[in-house]
């Protein structure tokens, strides 16, 4: 644990707060996004940290869980934005965030590469035909249907195909 003032700062220095009132942390991420510190030898996930110091110490059966309303964001690491909760409700949260991800990024026009990359992996197990395919992602990813179909058939984002 941070013991002493210069400590917390040595965190807070490296945190940035965007528009949602997210406390982002801008160090070393674990590989499920957490945002992660070293103390005394001691790493830990930075939110549970942040919440240890604000709320204090809890069952350590329990989990610290963003609060799924307010915030699905791994790196934020702002106490008001935390909440405890069972294992069962961390990954409940994540599935939810998952879906809402997807639903948030309509009327987006630009694409990420793990989109693409979903989209053909999506496309290759459909049930659908190409063009219900394209009508159901369009929406999905907030691009048009024949961005979808381009994306489909390799005609765009080329240096993606690695198969
Ligand atoms: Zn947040």
């Amino acid at each position: 644990m941070p013991r002493n003032k210069m400590e917390i700062e040595t965190i807070t220095n490296r945190i940035i707060i965007d528009e949602n009132d997210c406390w982002l942390w801008q160090g070393a991420l674990n590989k499920q996004g957490y945002g992660i510190i070293t103390i005394d030898y001691k790493a830990w996930r930075v939110h549970k940290l942040m919440y240890i110091l604000t709320y204090g110490e809890f069952d350590n059966q329990l989990v610290v869980r963003h609060k799924p309303d307010i915030c699905n964001n791994p790196t934020c690491c702002n106490p008001n934005h935390l909440i405890i909760g069972t294992r069962k409700q961390n990954t409940d949260d994540k599935q939810i965030a998952g879906t809402m991800k997807r639903g948030e990024s309509h009327g987006r026009a630009k694409l990420t590469e793990s989109d693409v990359l979903q989209i053909r992996e999506d496309f290759k197990n459909r049930i659908n035909t190409l063009d219900e395919f394209c009508k159901e992602q369009s929406p999905i990813y907030g691009v048009g249907e024949s961005a979808i179909n381009k994306i489909c058939y390799n005609k765009t984002w080329n240096h993606l195909n690695y198969d």
